[in-house]
């Protein structure tokens, strides 16, 4: 293996550029975590998870979710802030909120409040299920509640029903007519709300999610409502009650720019506001911090051009500059990142199952008496391949074959043995094509073409709607790694296809060197061995967005704690079993129990009239039951496949 390095590993699949200082290539060729950038002596195997996980029958795929990225990521962002604003010299605090869409699973809200709890970081919700789900986990009295959204009266007598047990819970008014609610039910109930407006803002992030910016925007209020927000809450003598200018660009944002630009225009309505009378307290600049999901450090669509310490930076500075200038007080700062916070702690694994190849198996060739004159003429080609220098007019000439007889074969001109020796053929001009010393300059397009059509498809243990639900609907990349023999030259170019009858069930969309590449090299399958992959940085929104595309559930979970005492450096500390067929069929209003009855009845009948034997047909009930207790995915075997051992 003297060919292939770590380096070129790393090369391939960028994951120190990815990987946020937790994921590397180890010497050992296998993935590995240091949950903790601050305490490298933690460095934990991928390979060592696999075997705890195998040991304990846990059936693939599975979320592996690593609670010491997350609880890292909560500190960073907060101590980010605290560094900052020291250096600055920024006189008030900061105050973020953790908007819990980006993930609401119960283990990750509790476990961003319990890491956020020493620097008092709160929750956001944006709807009723959020909001109820915040009241009861945001335990931190001192921490923020922010509500945006839009809001019915229930909504808003809850968020009133939060004052009352005196917390700190922040009602942003995305529209005009929510502020005419919330201060009557105020009344009637008679608790003071604390008030935040949304602006909408001129300025637009660069990147998908633009749209949450610029005039047309979904949410906030113009610059007139917002005057005439101040001036209604005053003649209602609430006045004192707004606290919180509140923007959001999008999330995403790409380029560092936007975020300079919004906090300048955000900063500009704060101060204004000030000078008009009315005092707020915080100016909450929402989310849009991004991640490197490419690993190209680039404003393209998958990336971010700066990082967390720059965006950081650029809003404590963007906002105490002009504050001092505009000579109001610096705002307690709020910000609403998610997607920063829990895109590294999780990431789905799966096993590959199968390689399917392309059309290229091996069909007796050889000439027949009546072989029509398009099976000879590309014969002729293939056994005669060292006289066609022009490596593009032998592409052509194959293809053009081919499609001849596919044409004659549908006209009944050719037999379909015929065909098959045709394609045979064709497969073979095109790797040897391959073979060839193509130069890139002469030849780019072609040598596209044959990587492409000669790559092979791995089929992975998974569904994409269930777990990759963002390269599917927006070509979001996501990192795809193999976790062990990374010291190994991969030698096979595949995409990756999962498990749904689906043909949009693919990924082939990968990081490539320099550029998107719709293939990615994986190792070629052992017959004895799993081959397992990663699909990495799932826990911003993939987590919690997928569906149930042919009745593929939720996927197992193992959560991972680390311990340094521990010869593995971690431990599992909880697994979660996904959804079972059951489940899933409940959910579509079927009723499992009166299922395996019926089909108890059917088999009871087929005993009754001799069909199946009694004590067989007992065995068909349990199997069945068996296997609607069970797992949606595919059950392989102990080897990692799908064959009968
Ligand atoms: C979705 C959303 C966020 C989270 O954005 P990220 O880019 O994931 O940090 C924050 N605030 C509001 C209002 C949102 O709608």
């Amino acid at each position: 293996m003297t060919d292939w390095s770590i380096a070129d590993a790393e090369k391939l699949y960028r994951v120190k550029r990815w990987g946020g200082g937790y994921f590397e290539i180890g010497e050992n060729g296998n993935l590995q975590i240091t949950p903790d950038p601050t305490n490298p002596n933690v460095r934990i195997d991928f390979k060592a998870i696999l075997e705890e996980i195998k040991e304990e029958g846990i059936q693939m795929p599975i979320v592996v979710r690593f609670h010491d990225i997350l609880r890292s990521q909560v500190v960073s962002l907060n101590k980010t802030f605290r560094r900052k604003m020291d250096e600055a010299g920024y006189k008030a605090s900061y105050m973020g909120v953790y908007p819990i869409k980006v993930n609401q699973m119960r283990e990750v809200v509790e476990e961003v409040v319990d890491a956020g709890e020493p620097f008092n970081f709160g929750l956001e919700a944006g709807s009723k299920a959020e909001l109820l789900t915040v009241l009861a986990y945001n335990t931190n009295a001192e921490s923020l509640t922010i509500l945006n959204g839009y809001k019915d009266e229930e909504f808003m007598r809850l968020a009133l029903m939060g004052r009352k047990m005196g917390r700190k819970i922040i009602v942003v008014i995305e529209k005009f007519s929510e502020l005419l609610t919330l201060t009557k039910l105020s009344k009637q109930i008679g608790v003071e709300p604390l008030i935040g407006i949304r602006a909408k803002m001129f300025v637009k992030g660069k990147g998908r999610w633009e749209g949450s910016g610029g005039d047309k925007a979904k949410f906030g209020l113009s610059t007139s409502e917002i005057i005439s927000a101040v001036n209604f809450l005053n003649e209602n003598n609430m006045g004192h009650c707004l606290k919180l200018l509140h923007f959001h660009i999008g999330s995403q944002l790409t380029d560092i720019r936007a975020v300079k630009d919004a906090v300048t225009e955000g900063a500009r309505i704060y101060s204004e506001l000030h000078h008009l009378g009315a005092k707020l307290e915080y100016v909450d600049v929402g989310g849009g911090l991004g991640i490197d999901y490419d690993g190209s450090h680039s404003t393209s669509e998958s990336s971010r051009n700066y990082t967390m310490e720059e965006y950081v930076g650029d809003i404590v500075y963007g906002m105490m500059e002009l504050c001092d200038m505009e000579d109001v007080p610096h705002p307690i700062l709020v910000s609403e990142s998610g997607r920063a916070l829990t895109a590294h702690h999780s990431c789905v694994v799966t096993e590959v199952v199968s390689e399917i190849k392309p059309n290229y198996q091996s069909f007796d060739t050889s000439p027949g008496e009546d072989d029509h004159l398009i099976v000879n003429n590309i014969r002729d080609l293939a056994q005669n391949l060292d006289r066609y220098p022009n490596s593009q007019e032998v592409y052509n000439d194959a293809s053009d074959w081919k499609e001849q007889a596919i044409n004659a074969f549908k006209l009944n001109v050719l037999s379909l043995g015929e065909l098959a020796k045709v394609e045979t053929l064709y497969w073979q001009i095109l790797k040897q094509l391959d073979k060839r010393q193509l130069n890139v300059d002469v030849n780019a397009d072609l040598m596209w073409e044959l990587e492409e059509q000669l790559a092979s498809q791995y089929l992975g243990n998974f569904s994409v709607f269930q777990s990759a639900a963002d390269t599917w609907a927006i070509d979001q990349i996501l990192p795809v790694v193999p976790l062990t023999r990374l010291n190994e030259k991969p030698t096979i170019n595949c995409s990756l296809v999962d498990i749904t009858c689906d043909s949009d069930g693919k990924i082939d969309n990968f990081i490539g060197d320099g550029e998107i590449s719709k293939t990615i090299p994986m190792h070629p399958l052992k017959e004895d061995e799993q081959y397992y992959i990663g699909l990495f940085l799932t826990g911003a929104y993939q987590d919690v967005m997928g569906d149930m595309h042919n009745l593929f559930g939720r996927l197992n979970e193992v959560h991972i704690y680390s311990y340094d005492d521990d010869p593995e450096d971690f431990y599992i500390e909880e697994v979660v079993a996904g959804s079972s067929v059951s489940n899933v069929l409940s959910i579509m209003q079927y009723n499992p129990n009166a299922m395996a009855q019926d089909v108890k009845r059917m088999i009871d009948k087929c005993i009754a009239n001799g069909q199946i034997k009694p004590r067989e047909g007992v065995k068909w009930i349990d199997f069945y039951e068996d296997c609607l207790k069970g797992y949606t995915y595919l059950k392989t075997n102990s080897k990692g496949s799908l064959s009968v051992e």
